[in-house]
């Protein structure tokens, strides 16, 4: 039978780990997805956390990662792509594979990511963030790439390699595009459509196109979870708990404001375990 876990956290980031190991301290078994590089690791010099004092940053996350391998908790390396509420659970989209679980706790850091207009409207019926998930859909049909960030060219290859007929659009051409893919510089500014995807604007060219694939190295939180409420300056709203708009969904670190510092990220992933082991108790109030 499919596996059902306890929760998800979305971030292997200080946030991240620090909800995932007060989660086992309270007798549940999360899954931490995490994308790859964390920021904390490019920190030269950490010197404002409590009792660490002088680590680099990667020394910091090396700990906060043996501590979470101590109690057990399973990491997994794989970029959340869309997030979606279903009854009493999530489904979570996690490289192409769907899991299932009763919670979701939202660490994934601060994303520069602005989305472009059309692209929430259409998330789902034509805008896409995983080729692997999505790339079949449009097979034999003209898709754009537009690629922002390390993995897009092999993605951008594995639609073509499936029969799409791939528009990559960047700024600069990657030096391992696949052959019979075509190149497009400049960025998408909007996409449009009726129902579905009809075209992507880069510059002053309308690309006809059935589906768009939009790979960042990090995808922005509106367009994680549709209808997830944002503030004015775009972190992901909460109340004192950490719970967000979404029952069952919560947030920690970065994602939720200011201040950007690692004790923080800890602390609010506390008080996002906290909440979130009472909402699975059926206790939260
Ligand atoms: C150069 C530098 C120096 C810094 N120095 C300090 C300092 O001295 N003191 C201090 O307190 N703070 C410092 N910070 C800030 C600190 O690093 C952050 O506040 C802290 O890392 C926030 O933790 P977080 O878990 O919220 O997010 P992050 O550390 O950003 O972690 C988020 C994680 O989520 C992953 N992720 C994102 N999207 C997804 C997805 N869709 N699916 C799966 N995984 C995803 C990312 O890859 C990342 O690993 C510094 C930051 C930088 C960049």
């Amino acid at each position: 039978m499919e596996k059902v876990w306890d929760c998800i956290v979305v971030g292997g980031g200080p946030a991240g780990l620090s909800a995932a190991i007060n989660l086992r301290q309270r007798g549940k078994q999360p899954l931490v997805l995490s994308a790859g590089e964390n920021l904390l690791r490019k920190a030269e010099q950490v010197d404002n956390y409590l009792g660490l004092p002088g680590l680099t940053g990667s020394e910091m996350m090396d700990q906060f990662l043996r501590h979470a391998h101590h109690l057990s908790v399973e990491i997994r390396t794989a970029q959340a792509g869309n997030i979606m509420p279903l009854g009493d659970t999530f489904l979570v989209n996690a490289g192409g594979e769907i899991l299932t679980c009763r919670s979701v706790i939202l660490a994934c850091g601060v994303s520069k990511a602005k989305t472009v207009p059309g692209e929430e409207e259409f998330l789902g019926r034509g805008v896409s963030y995983c080729a692997t998930c999505d790339g079949m859909l449009y097979r034999g049909q003209e898709i754009a790439v537009w690629g922002l960030g390390p993995d897009a060219p092999d993605e951008a290859a594995f639609l073509a390699s499936i029969g799409c007929h791939v528009h990559y659009i960047a700024q600069k051409k990657p030096e391992s595009l696949a052959d019979g893919i075509e190149f497009l510089q400049g960025r998408v500014d909007a996409v449009e459509g009726a129902q579905t995807v009809e075209h992507v604007n880069v510059g002053d060219q309308k690309l006809p196109v059935a589906g768009v694939f939009i790979l960042r190295a990090s995808v922005p939180a509106g367009a994680l979870v549709p209808g997830l409420s944002l503030t004015e300056e775009g972190f992901v709203s909460a109340d004192s708990k950490k719970q967000t708009s979404i029952p069952g969904l919560f947030v920690a670190g970065d994602m939720c404001g200011k201040p950007l510092q690692v004790a923080k990220a800890v602390g609010d992933g506390l008080v996002a375990a906290l909440s979130c082991a009472e909402y699975l108790d059926g206790t939260a109030q």
